[in-house]
């Protein structure tokens, strides 16, 4: 017995845990070397006093309602908890609490095993923090905002008044910085970001990156939607001043898209989500810097979208893209010069869709960039096969509308040499018309790409002159040879006296440059006089011909005569 005794305290004194024992009303009866050390205190300081002495005051109820179930004889096993040393520092503690009881089993003190469990937990939020956060901007992620978002929806399943939102935001040209100033930049300009929306939320809200430039954001206790613009426009607003990058000032625009919860409306946070992400993609069509509040109509209008997307993403292939040719006509004599070549798109459930409506969401995918080279080869073709069938035809000059994707494409060069590589088309001429926003402003063009397209014997036309910048020194910047006056001016030409005089001095101007003017759509006889009065020697428009069909097209090519007015 002696000895068993001497062996036990041995190993209670020799333990790497922290063992103490003490009385039912938490008096310390024995305090082993490993408590010194993890406590701070001494044996002496620590025997005949209270263990409170190691509890700190947010802790202080356990103490009696540990001692309470030690006197009923029950263990207490791997308590985790928070203990205080001496120095006022805390640690996080697992402890077991086991009773000690007297010959007739009744329970007469305890002893409590601590172990420090600090290291492990810091371990264990370090990796419930890496988990939940983006590792470059240390935002929480999209994980911990759905989980956010979650909780949001429970309160609000039990307190039917209270209403959140979701922000979902875009930066308006981050691909531009990415791709112009290299990854590196990019990242950094993302840590300044996440740094200015953490300032700009109110406590409370969560700032999250999702990924790529999405940022989210969550807005808790929000009154309606006019709250919920303000705070989209004070997160706008943080991003106002430059950014300083690599030299640069660096001005960075958000597009901002909502989603309010609001009464039940929503189930699940990947529904606010996605209807905060449909709220931003219309803001970004509005242009930059807009914010939207997400609508049901909204949501029939991004699945119209997807749907038409899908489509779009299978005409090609399934060839049901069409060329009309609309003539472009010498205005005094009505000869035919050329055709420009307009895209029809043969939907097989909506029938002809036009350009305007689905050239924009080609734009934005990229699909522009397939679906043009098909149309600079289609129309070559057409060109050829009306060059062969009828000698008249050599002359006539075939245009195709370039979009801005198709020459921020250096593959562009390749798509013409390629539609002009053919046999049999040594006499085409064709021309590519290029809008004004791609020669000035941001997605400004390289003026190489339209030297070495100039090499590959094409001429180059402005089109829509006047609706965009209208800035006429460009025009000596690039190797251009005609310009379109925008339809427009030639529509209002009658109505007011200014468009009369811009036409006018486009057209001096254009003459002075040595440039081509091409009036579009002419319409009426007095419209059609006016220009020649002023000297615009071509035109197009319904007056002479609607965009044709090729078979239509070709009465028009060996057609007795002068495309006469039609009107
Ligand atoms: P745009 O280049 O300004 O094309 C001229 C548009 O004016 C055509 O519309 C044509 O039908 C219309 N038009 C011609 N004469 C008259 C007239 O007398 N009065 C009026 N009010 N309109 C007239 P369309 O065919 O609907 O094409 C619209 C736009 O779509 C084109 O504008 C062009 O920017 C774009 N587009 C057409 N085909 C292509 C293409 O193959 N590639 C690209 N990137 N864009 C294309
Ligand atoms: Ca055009
Ligand atoms: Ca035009």
């Amino acid at each position: 017995m002696e000895q068993t005794l001497a062996l036990f305290r041995s190993m209670v004194e020799s333990a790497d845990d922290a063992i103490f024992g003490k009385t039912l009303d938490g008096i310390i009866t024995y305090w082993n070397p490993a408590a010194e050390r993890l406590y701070g205190y001494s044996r002496e300081e620590a025997v005949g006093h209270s263990v409170s002495l190691i509890i700190p005051p947010e802790r202080s109820e356990e103490l009696p309602d540990l001692l309470a179930r030690v006197r009923r004889g029950e263990r207490v096993e791997h308590y985790e908890t928070t203990r205080l040393r001496k120095d006022g520092t805390r640690l996080e503690v697992s402890v077991t609490v086991s009773p000690i009881l007297d010959r007739s089993g009744r329970p007469v003190g305890a002893s409590a095993i601590t172990r420090d469990i600090s290291g492990q937990k810091q371990t264990e939020r370090n990796l419930r923090h890496v988990a939940l956060h983006d590792a470059l901007t240390d935002l929480p992620n999209r994980i911990l905002f759905t989980e956010r978002v979650s909780q949001a929806l429970a309160r609000q399943r039990r307190d039917p008044d209270y209403r959140f939102a979701v922000l979902f935001l875009d930066f308006d040209d981050f691909k531009a910085v990415n791709d112009s100033l290299g990854h590196e930049a990019g990242d950094r300009l993302l840590r300044e970001v996440a740094t200015r929306l953490r300032g700009a939320g109110r406590p409370g809200d969560l700032v999250a990156r999702l990924g790529g430039d999405e940022f989210t954001v969550l807005l808790e206790e929000v009154s309606g939607p006019e709250d919920v613009e303000r705070a989209a426009r004070r997160i706008q607003r943080a991003l106002a001043s430059p950014v300083p990058l690599q030299g640069r000032e660096l001005h960075v625009t958000l597009s901002v898209g909502a989603a309010l919860g609001e009464s039940g409306d929503y189930q699940r946070p990947e529904d606010l989500l996605r209807d905060a992400d449909i709220a931003m993609y219309g803001a970004k069509a509005a242009g930059p810097s807009h914010y939207q509040l997400f609508d049901v109509p909204m949501r029939a209008r991004a699945h119209a979208r997807l749907e038409m997307l899908t489509d779009l993403r299978n005409a090609l292939e399934r060839e049901q893209f069409r060329l009309l040719y609309q003539p472009v006509v010498e205005l005094k004599s009505g000869r035919l010069r050329g055709f420009e070549a307009l895209l029809r798109w043969h939907h097989p459930s909506r029938g002809v869709i036009q350009p305007a409506d689905f050239i924009p969401l080609a734009e934005e995918t990229g699909l522009i960039v397939p679906i043009g080279a098909w149309v600079l080869a289609e129309a070559c073709r057409q060109a050829r096969r009306w060059h062969c069938s009828s000698p008249r035809a050599s002359p006539v000059k075939i245009s195709v509308n370039l979009s801005a994707r198709q020459l921020g494409h250096a593959r562009v060069v390749e798509d013409v040499r390629r539609a002009l590589e053919d046999p049999g088309s040594s006499g085409l001429a064709l021309q590519l018309e290029i809008t004004e926003s791609m020669l000035v402003g941001d997605g400004n063009v390289a003026t190489d790409l339209l030297a070495e397209l100039r090499r590959l014997g094409v001429e180059l036309q402005v089109d829509d002159f006047g609706t965009g910048y209208s800035s006429l020194t460009y025009l000596q910047r690039f190797p251009l040879q005609a310009i379109k006056v925008d339809r427009s001016f030639v529509h209002r030409m009658g109505a007011r006296r200014t468009d009369l005089e811009i036409v006018r001095s486009i057209v001096d101007l254009a003459t002075t440059l040595d440039l081509r003017v091409i009036a579009e759509g002419v319409e009426t006889p007095a419209q059609r006089e006016r220009l020649i009065a002023f000297g615009c020697e071509l035109g197009q428009g319904f007056l002479f011909a609607e965009p044709l069909e090729p078979a239509a097209a070709i009465g028009v090519l060996e057609g007795p005569g002068p495309v006469t007015p039609c009107r």
